[in-house]
């Protein structure tokens, strides 16, 4: 993986991972050093007694070191806010788009 000198970046900069940890596919890599990641998930209607699909975004900051593109398969990590909306940060890519 190559260098860079984004002080947000978890791996090369000061920015520490803290709190949770969750895995996502990459939807828009639309805003700068952003990408906006979807998770799906599970859950229990009891009146029906099935599962509903439901999806959730978050953004995330995206190291200037990280080639990620939509469709991505993405783990991220809670740090510190880095801006009005994004308090996650990518840690790794874990899957190609396929
Ligand atoms: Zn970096």
């Amino acid at each position: 993986m190559q260098s860079c000198n984004d002080k947000n970046c978890p791996i090369h900069g000061g920015l520490k991972i803290r709190g949770a940890i969750m895995e996502g596919v990459v939807v828009s890599n639309k805003p700068k050093n952003t990408v906006i990641i979807e998770r799906s998930y599970l859950r229990f209607i009891p009146k029906y007694e099935r599962y509903e699909r439901r999806k959730t975004r978050v953004s995330a900051h995206k190291p200037a070191c990280m080639n990620i593109e939509i469709g991505d398969k993405v783990k991220i990590g809670e740090c510190r806010k880095i801006s009005k909306t994004k308090s996650f940060v990518v840690i790794e890519k874990i899957g190609e788009k396929n």
